[in-house]
């Protein structure tokens, strides 16, 4: 049986899940509302302690409705490096948005100073927004905790910066850092979180801010050719993942197991904040690892120049064991050990 560890978006919709699905009252959205998508809306905005949330299909749509909405045609916008806005989303910040994009090389208050350039003459790029993504993918879902959140935010508002928040996994943020996750939004005006990751739901992502926000994103999604007609079938299973926060913790366990695996085997590890593993195989490159992995049925992927292996509600710690023996009864380091480094 292969593990699928790729992501935490290949979870299926159990039972329960798929139950709501069918019984889900509906309406045509588009024309006007569909009752279970109008809940789900009003459940994501109040968990995110946001005013109103706007269901879109993918949390790359969401990210492309705020910087549409917040980015001026060749204004720049910042993220940190190798943000999920900047690596992972085709260029649409600079093809839809019109934005240039510019990496902090680390996120702080004075890399967001020294970036922003609102200070030259008339004739200087015009900065507009930071993008702050929590947690944080490529840096294996490190967390952003609230007082340097608070920080960022601060010194945004003071260069006049709108601020969104790339939140894909901002429920794994809360859940690893106890806190809510209204108070990881705090003094952001927009925020993108999805329901088809950890949260287990088929597809479905809620991109969040004030009302006038959500009028114009709802424009936007409709321009972007993802108004949806009786959502409410796909609400629905966005509504009982809302309910699953808590068990993002089980996840993390399961990453801190598989982590505290790897290094008995003498792989170099991040250890883990939530249910993200970056490790290196011992003496072997990222795509030489990725395909002993996958002989072994072991499903994982490259990220930030190492194997990326995500937990999910899927993978329990029997199957974390089984990786590991899988991996304790292989070979390593023998392998292309002279090669440089993979495509992140
Ligand atoms: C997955 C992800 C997205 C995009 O979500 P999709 O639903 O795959 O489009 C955006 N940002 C981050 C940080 C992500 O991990």
């Amino acid at each position: 049986m292969p593990v699928d560890l790729r992501s935490d978006t290949v979870t299926r919709p159990d039972e329960r899940m798929r139950s709501a699905m069918a019984t889900a009252e509906v309406g045509d959205d588009v024309l006007d509302v569909d009752p279970t998508m109008r809940r789900l809306e009003e459940r994501a905005a109040d968990l995110l302690g946001m005013p109103a949330a706007l269901w879109v299909p993918t949390g790359c749509m969401g990210n492309t409705i705020a910087l549409m909405a917040h980015v001026g045609r060749g204004d720049s916008f910042l993220a940190l490096r190798d943000a999920h806005v900047i690596n992972n989303e085709l260029g649409t910040p600079a093809w839809l948005a019109g934005g240039m994009p510019q990496a902090l090389p680390e996120l702080t208050p004075e890399a967001v100073r020294a970036t922003t350039l609102n200070t030259g003459p008339y004739y200087s790029m015009r900065t507009s927004l930071l993008c702050l993504e929590n947690t944080y993918n490529a840096g294996g879902g490190t967390v952003l905790p609230t007082a340097e959140h608070a920080r960022l935010v601060g010194v945004a508002k003071e260069l006049r910066l709108t601020v969104h928040l790339d939140g894909a996994r901002v429920w794994n943020a809360a859940v690893a850092l106890g806190v809510s996750p209204a108070e990881l939004t705090a003094g952001v005006d927009t925020v993108q979180s999805c329901l088809s990751k950890g949260l287990g739901a088929p597809m479905g992502s809620v991109v969040a801010g004030t009302e006038e926000f959500v009028a114009e994103a709802r424009r936007i999604r409709k321009m972007l050719g993802g108004g949806v007609r009786q959502g409410g079938v796909v609400a629905a299973a966005g509504l009982v993942a809302l309910e699953r926060i808590e068990d993002l913790a089980a996840d993390h366990d399961t990453a801190r197991a598989l982590a505290d695996g790897l290094v008995e085997l003498g792989w170099r590890v991040r250890t883990p904040e939530t249910n993200i593993v970056l490790a290196e195989a011992p003496g072997m490159t990222v795509p030489a690892a990725l395909e002993r992995l996958t002989a072994l049925n072991v499903l994982a992927g490259p990220m930030a120049g190492l194997v990326r292996f995500v937990t999910h509600r899927d993978v329990g710690k029997a199957e974390i064991d089984e990786v590991l023996t899988r991996i304790r009864g292989t070979e390593w380091g023998e392998a292309g050990s002279s090669s440089t480094t993979a495509r992140s």
